[in-house]
């Protein structure tokens, strides 16, 4: 898929040059974009599949494009991973994230029960000191660490399991949950899931969307479940598109649910409306 950096000169089908071409502008321009904040981040609410209630909200970026409108995260996070990129955008996400929640909060007295996901890459766990980079940004914005979840995959683990380790145990004593994402999709092994101090399993919408039509699916997500109380960890589903799905799940224990059926990634004025309804004082 990529140029080699041979002296022979590459040679590519046309749709293979034009691939390459809009990979190169979008670096380009995502560097700027990060720089001139065309970023931003939807919210999209976490609700307990038993009462209803938002527990939390994942934080989604969002880049609009002045020319080519929207760019969906499954192109340019890529991109940003490839180019190193993603260091500046993970530290963009975590502070705008953690403001959002200082924001919503300065609307809130007392403050709001919800905690806010993160999402962070298996590059800013290896080549970033996230530890100290979250610590400073709860400080700045004055959030506490127990509003905060950061979501991880199983790649940020078999690299360098040692680091890892160490980058857990930091976030957690800074009062974060960890999520374990895209969960059964990744290699990570099972003595490393026991090991790290891993809060949340979250079950990756690939099985959850095929559990309607395919048993095998119910089956491993039914042992996922079943993993994660045995080793005493939460569990949440994502890409619940509908209300059978959010009834199965909550019928197999699963706690938390995300998708479609209860909301999409929202604006943080629309997040903070959508918690509100769901949560009645
Ligand atoms: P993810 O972390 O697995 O996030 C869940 C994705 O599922 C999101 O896609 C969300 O919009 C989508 N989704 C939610 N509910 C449903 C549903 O009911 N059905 C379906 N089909 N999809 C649903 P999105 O926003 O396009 O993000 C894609 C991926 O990009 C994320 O997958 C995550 O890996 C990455 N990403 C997004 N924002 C960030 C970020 O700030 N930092 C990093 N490192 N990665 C990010
Ligand atoms: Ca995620
Ligand atoms: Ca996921
Ligand atoms: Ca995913």
């Amino acid at each position: 898929k990529q140029a080699k950096a041979s002296g022979k000169p590459e040679v590519y089908a046309p749709s293979e040059a034009r691939e390459a071409r809009r990979r190169f502008s979008i670096e380009t321009e995502l560097r700027r974009a990060i720089d001139n904040e065309e970023l931003e981040l939807a919210y999209q609410p976490l609700v307990d599949l038993r009462s209803g209630a938002v527990t939390g909200f994942e934080a989604l970026a969002r880049w609009t494009h002045e020319d080519r409108g929207r760019i969906g995260p499954t192109e340019f996070i890529p991109v940003a991973e490839e180019s190193g990129l993603i260091l500046d955008l993970g530290r963009w996400a975590l502070d705008r994230a953690i403001a959002t929640i200082a924001a919503w909060d300065r609307q809130n007295e007392g403050g709001l029960p919800f905690y806010v996901a993160v999402n962070l890459s298996a590059i800013q766990i290896a080549r970033d000191d996230v530890v100290t980079c979250v610590g400073e940004t709860l400080r700045h914005h004055g959030v506490s660490g127990d509003r905060l979840t950061l979501e991880l995959t199983e790649s940020a683990i078999v690299q360098d399991p040692g680091r890892a380790m160490r980058v857990f145990e930091g976030l957690k004593g800074l009062g974060a949950s960890l999520s374990m994402d895209d969960f059964g999709t990744g290699y990570s092994s099972l003595a490393y899931l026991q090991k790290l101090p891993i809060d949340v399993l979250k079950i990756d919408k690939s099985f959850v969307r095929q559990m309607l039509d395919d048993s095998d699916s119910v089956s491993i997500v039914r042992a996922i479940l079943s993993l994660a109380e045995a080793l005493g960890m939460a569990t949440t589903a994502e890409g619940i598109e509908g209300a059978p799905l959010a009834t199965t799940l909550a019928a197999l224990g699963c706690r938390t649910g995300q998708g479609y059926h209860f909301a999409r990634p929202l604006a943080p004025d629309d997040a903070l409306q959508f918690f509100r309804e769901a949560n009645p004082t």
